[in-house]
């Protein structure tokens, strides 16, 4: 018997295909929108109160790091990328997508870029 492949990852499951079914899609974009809004009021709130405070600037980095982040999501979704592994090729895991929209690897890739910067930061002997 011959099996249907997914044309943009060759995995045998089309439930599994890259691109999320249109059902997924929306509940994914609004995660992201979601995203969007409350970081968007995060970095606001961080610009607004005490500007001076160096405490501070760590949060408005992660925030406006974070934005970028949820703006390549978009993009990716807009391209038809969107939940494919960039390390791999491979299908990002619905469920990861869902705690984290905005990744861009699946979770072994993930790990073995953390690893990879890991290793990279030790103090070579
Ligand atoms: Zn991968």
């Amino acid at each position: 018997m011959q099996r249907k492949f997914c044309r943009l990852n060759r995995h045998p499951d089309p439930g599994a295909c890259a691109a999320p079914a249109a059902g997924r899609r929306r509940q994914l974009q609004q995660l992201l929108i979601e995203r969007h809004c409350a970081l968007r009021h995060e970095w606001q709130l961080s610009q607004v109160l005490e500007r001076n405070d160096d405490d501070l600037l760590p949060a408005r980095l992660h925030a406006e790091e974070a934005l970028v982040q949820v703006g390549l999501a978009f993009e990716r979704m807009r391209g038809g990328a969107y939940g494919s592994c960039r390390g791999c090729g491979g299908v990002i895991d619905f469920q990861r997508l869902l705690a984290l929209p905005t990744a861009e690897r699946c979770w072994p890739c993930q790990q073995a870029v953390e690893r990879r910067e890991r290793a990279d930061s030790q103090p070579r002997h």
